[in-house]
């Protein structure tokens, strides 16, 4: 099994919006692109919505029929790990396993050495074609670099092997995530990451590294973008060396784990992949169930009225609902308008300050957080929220495919 050239992680809380999404992307694939759409959704999400894989499986299959689809779509055990991985069995055909927990872990001296010593021929000046300057590879980096990540590559071989004993070789999308982590991983780390696969014959298709610069939920990237396109670059360039050099599948590509909306780097991404003629994976997650609440405001009424209550139930419980998603937020508290202020609003107000256009001066980027981290608001509200998703299923519809297609595909492909 393997994805096309290009595939777009969608992640829908409330599996309600898979038409809209993938209207979104066969309107960019009208250029002839053959976008893959994957439906992702993670354990922790499942949890706090309240829903199951075979939700998702269920939403992709009826969007797919709905709209008369005929590639290629995928639904992903998004961050599993061997205790969450059964119940996604059934109703997955792409998983991303998630070792960034063992990152780290103790390996034995043994075992390091015996790594050490299989990468010999790679010490000294290695140079990667492509590359402005060579790698220097020291035997000192080898041991720093398996002491690291040993345990962690052993920990996807584990994963996959259990999938694979499952559901059958082949019959599955591999992809391995480090990207939970505080500290991303350099070009050089990522290349014996991925002999480390390699040599545990793991058939990875798609690698998710942590970059350098901050991803948060649902906003821009904050970060020297200089750095993250040298970075990206030879991360492709090392992608490239690694898949003739170790016999890792063709396809493998790199898949970036966005947190959604990291519009100032589409343009880097885009040039890189362009100039080498490499595929991309890239995840998004949460901004549909941004557009949802966008659309209920804009549907005034009922639907304004919602969205300022699930405003003031969130920043009553800021703390709790931010939490889980310390490492990837940043919210200014003085910069959030007040419960009574936000009542006043028009949909007007309440759509332009949180849509993600950045040059609007009501956009803000603090209410647009809180809100992301909020959906647990809405899924308590149980079907008080869905059926208001349903009323308004056209305008809020037409705001989630406008948000797939126009803020992300037309700026990734430039069309
Ligand atoms: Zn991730």
């Amino acid at each position: 099994m393997q994805l096309e050239k290009f595939s777009i992680g969608i992640g829908d809380r409330f599996a309600h919006q898979g038409v809209a999404q993938l209207r979104g992307i066969m309107k960019a694939n009208e250029s002839g692109l053959g976008i893959s759409p994957v439906w992702n959704k993670s354990n922790r999400e499942h949890s706090y919505v309240g829903s199951k894989p075979a939700d998702v499986k269920k939403e992709a299959e009826h969007a797919v029929a709905t709209l008369g689809f005929t590639g290629k779509y995928f639904v992903d055990a998004d961050h599993i790990n061997l205790s969450t991985v059964e119940g996604f069995i059934e109703s997955s055909n792409f998983f991303t396993l998630d070792v960034a927990a063992y990152i780290g872990k103790a390996s034995s001296e043994a075992e390091v050495n015996s790594f050490v010593a299989a990468s010999k021929k790679y010490t000294g000046s290695l140079q990667i074609p492509g590359m402005k300057q060579p790698l220097e590879v020291t035997e000192q980096l080898l041991k720093d670099i398996a002491a690291k990540f040993l345990a962690a590559t052993q920990q996807a071989s584990a994963i996959y092997q259990y999938i694979e004993s499952k559901k059958g070789k082949g019959n599955f999308i591999t992809e391995v995530s480090m990207d939970e982590v505080e500290s991303p991983q350099t070009p050089v780390e990522l290349l014996f990451i991925l002999k480390m696969l390699a040599d545990l014959k793991v058939p990875v298709q798609t690698i998710a590294p942590k970059f350098t610069g901050r991803f948060n939920k649902g906003v821009d990237y904050k970060g020297d973008l200089k750095q993250f396109a040298r970075e990206f670059e030879e991360d492709v360039l090392v992608i490239d060396f690694a898949v003739k050099e170790f016999g890792l599948p063709s396809e493998l590509k790199l898949s970036v784990h966005s947190g959604s909306d990291k519009f100032s780097i589409y343009p880097i991404m885009a040039e890189v992949i362009r100039k080498y003629d490499k595929g991309l994976h890239l995840k998004t997650a949460g901004t549909t169930w941004l557009e949802e609440v966008i659309g209920l405001a804009k549907a005034g009424g009922e639907g304004l009225d919602l969205a300022k209550k699930i405003y003031a139930a969130a920043l009553g419980r800021q703390e709790e609902l931010c939490a889980p998603y310390a490492d990837v937020i940043e919210i200014d508290g003085s910069q959030l308008p007040s419960i009574e202020e936000v009542n006043g609003w028009n949909s007007d107000k309440y759509v332009n300050t949180l849509r993600h256009i950045q040059d609007h001066p009501d956009y803000n980027a603090n209410f647009r957080q809180l809100i992301h981290v909020a959906y647990t608001v809405a899924a308590e509200m149980g079907t008080t929220y869905t059926d208001l998703l349903k009323k308004y299923e056209d305008i809020i519809g037409q705001c989630v495919e406008e948000n797939v297609y126009d803020r992300h595909l037309k700026r990734l492909f430039s069309l």
